[in-house]
C-alpha cells in the first residue's frame, strides 16, 4: 500500500508542490502550524529516520539542503525551524520520512 506522500509524488492525489528534483519533493502542509509550513519528502520510501541506514546518507543530507533552499526561496530570512517527527512518541503520523520547515512567525520553545 502506498503512503499518502507516495501518492502525491506519483500525482495520484493533488498537493501544492513548491519544489521537486530527482531525490525529493516539497509540498505545502495541508494543516499549517505557522504562516509558512512546508514538508520536504524523499522520493525513496524511508519510513522514518530510525529506519534509515548508511546508504541513505546522501538522501538525508539532500533533505536538509533542500529545506535551506526552500527557506531561501520563501524569504524566511528571519529564521525558521526544521523538525523531523519520529515514531509514536515523536508525533509521526505519516510513515514516510518528511522534514517539516516552519517559519513566518516567532516560534516558541520548547515544543509541546
Ligand atoms: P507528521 O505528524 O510529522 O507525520 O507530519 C505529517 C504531516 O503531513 C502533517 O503536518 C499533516 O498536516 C501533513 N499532511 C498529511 N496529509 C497531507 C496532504 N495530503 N498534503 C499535505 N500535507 C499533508
Amino acid at each position: 500500500m502506498s503512503t499518502i506522500f507516495q501518492k502525491i509524488i506519483g500525482r495520484e492525489i493533488p498537493a501544492d508542490i513548491i519544489h521537486e528534483d530527482e531525490v525529493c519533493i516539497s509540498i505545502m502542509d495541508i494543516e499549517p502550524q505557522a504562516p509558512f509550513h512546508a514538508l520536504i519528502i524523499p522520493k525513496k520510501l524511508i519510513a522514518r529516520v530510525s529506519l534509515a541506514d548508511e546508504t541513505d546518507q546522501q538522501i538525508l543530507g539532500h533533505l536538509l539542503l533542500t529545506a535551506r533552499k526552500v527557506a531561501q526561496d520563501h524569504n524566511l530570512e528571519q529564521g525558521f525551524r526544521i523538525i523531523i517527527n519520529n515514531g509514536n512518541d515523536g508525533g509521526e503520523t505519516v510513515p514516510h520520512l518528511h522534514v517539516h520547515l516552519l517559519g513566518g512567525r516567532k516560534l516558541s520553545w520548547p515544543p509541546g
